[in-house]
């Protein structure tokens, strides 16, 4: 069988000015071995399309199985230039999904993709403490808080769930009073919570580095600069890029967002906005209102508010926006309307950081899919590999992502080639233009009735209703 040639649409390389600070922070304390731009035909035993989590995780596991394996690893932008290097670093396993997984796969199965999504985190965690790359971790836990009594009503019903299942560690998800919240972290917002003990944040942009530096010291060749601009799928697979070629037997597509440019996936992922502001230090501020454990805080809201401390005292506070868009570019990466809307929830959370400037701001991407959760398979004759739908949730599970994609490029049959995420396909988004059209309604109707709930009142009937449709219809398009 043959196929046509794939044409991809890489994202552009960023501009200094528009890096996220994690990632200026990260080159500042270590720039890396330059890696340049691919200028020749090469030939690879395993070609990896995409320098983020996903593609890095993958050329290290792929490695540490045979290092004598030749990977080549191709990145438009700089490693961790995406969303890789962008997110709020929160980093957890697929405990949350845990509903979804279960509805999809049963309980059995669910239940083994999250031990194994936790084992693949203290996996990861061990391996930058040995190899000493300082990732900036932090085990203060994850507390997801009640904001409104509207939402309190969602908190009873997730502690339910989980609280039922006698399978779940004990410490994966526990109720925390408002006095309890209290003494993590005040504000006049916060209400009850739930604790997850094992939830670590860290320096997202120093962990994708980190990878890099460990590919290279591996002996990955890591090419920065190079978009694949077109794939020949074949027994042997040629990867077209402006200034030379890969030829490899196995390719692995680790494209995030930028997967739905492939006419293949088109309907398989939304692209959607998270956009992130940082606080200039108020390490003075942040004792005020007691949050000095490290804890990543969230709401419940269906357009997440996430933040987190840095070690010099800032406050970093992001959340899933209503911005989507049909095409990964720009409106995703800045949005203005945003920043101002993240200052104001900022001072309504925090008022004792009045006062305190917003340094900067950036967003990324996420790739959502329908159930929420990621997906994995090959394709055009079997050896192209390809991960996506993580949802804006995959620091932790691109680490399993990556086991998943080495092990397939490697021809295995294992436990990771068999598990349920390989080979399922989430269901379709609706096609153009009912789906760019949709999904805007649909996003505008779901921040609203988040605020409405978060000012502890229902939304007019109508947009609820049309901020509930989703579900109706079997999709979850929650952070
Ligand atoms: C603002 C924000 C906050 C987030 N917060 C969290 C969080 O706290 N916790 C969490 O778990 N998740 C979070 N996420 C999601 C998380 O960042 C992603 O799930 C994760 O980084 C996905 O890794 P990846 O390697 O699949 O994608 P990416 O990091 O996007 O990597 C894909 C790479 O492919 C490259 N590429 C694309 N097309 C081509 C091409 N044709 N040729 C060459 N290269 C190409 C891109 O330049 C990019 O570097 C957040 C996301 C955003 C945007």
């Amino acid at each position: 069988m043959t196929f046509d040639s794939v044409r991809l649409e890489p994202p552009e390389r960023a501009v200094e000015g528009r890096r996220s600070w994690w990632l200026r922070e990260a080159l500042a304390a270590d720039p890396g071995t330059a890696c340049p731009p691919l200028a020749e035909e090469v030939r690879a035993d395993v070609a990896v399309v995409g320098g983020g989590y996903t593609g890095m995780w993958t050329a290290y596991r792929l490695k540490e199985a045979d290092p004598s394996a030749d990977v080549v690893l191709l990145e438009a932008d700089i490693c961790g230039g995406g969303p890789s290097g962008r997110n709020g670093g929160f980093m957890y396993g697929l405990w949350e999904d845990l509903p979804s997984l279960t509805g999809l796969f049963g309980p059995e199965r669910a239940l083994r993709l999250c031990q194994t999504a936790d084992e693949c985190v203290k996996d990861a965690v061990q391996i930058f403490e040995d190899a000493g790359i300082d990732i900036w971790l932090r085990r203060g836990g994850h507390l997801t808080v009640s904001t409104s009594p509207m939402f309190d009503a969602v908190l009873d019903e997730f502690l339910t769930t989980y609280g039922n299942n006698a399978a779940v560690p004990s410490d994966v998800f526990v109720r925390l009073s408002p006095a309890e919240v209290a003494e993590r972290c005040r504000s006049p917002r916060f209400r009850a919570g739930a604790f997850n003990a094992g939830g670590l944040t860290v320096q997202p942009a120093r962990l994708a580095r980190g990878l890099r530096k460990l590919l290279l010291d591996r002996g990955v060749r890591v090419h920065e600069g190079t978009p694949v601009t077109a794939i020949e799928p074949g027994n042997l697979v040629r990867l077209r890029t402006p200034n030379g070629a890969v030829t490899a037997a196995q390719v692995v597509l680790g494209l995030n967002a930028w997967s739905q440019g492939i006419a293949q996936f088109r309907r398989a992922i939304i692209p959607r906005a998270s956009h992130i502001i940082l606080t200039e230090p108020a390490p003075d501020r942040l004792r005020e209102i007691g949050w000095t454990g490290g804890e990543g805080l969230g709401d419940f809201r269906a357009t997440l508010h996430y933040l987190r401390t840095t070690p010099d005292g800032r406050i970093a506070f992001g959340a899933g926006t209503g911005t989507s868009a049909s095409h990964v570019g720009r409106r995703l990466e800045e949005d203005p309307s945003w920043r101002r809307r993240l200052e104001a929830d900022l001072c309504a959370w925090f008022p004792e950081f009045r006062g305190v400037g917003v340094e900067t701001m950036w967003g990324g991407p996420i790739d959502v899919s329908a159930h929420h959760v990621p997906f994995f398979g090959s394709t055009w004759g079997g050896n192209v590999h390809f991960g996506m739908g993580f949802t804006g949730g995959g620091v932790g599970p691109t680490v399993l992502a990556g086991k998943i994609l080495a092990a397939l490029a490697l021809g295995r049959s294992d436990d990771y080639t068999r598990s349920a995420l390989v080979g399922y396909r989430p269901r379709n988004f609706p096609p153009e233009p009912f789906l760019s059209l949709g999904t805007r309604l649909v996003l505008a109707a779901i921040v609203r009735t988040d605020d409405a709930w978060d000012r502890g009142k229902r939304a007019n009937p109508a947009l609820e209703f049309v901020s509930h449709l989703p579900r109706k219809l079997g999709y979850h398009l929650g952070h």
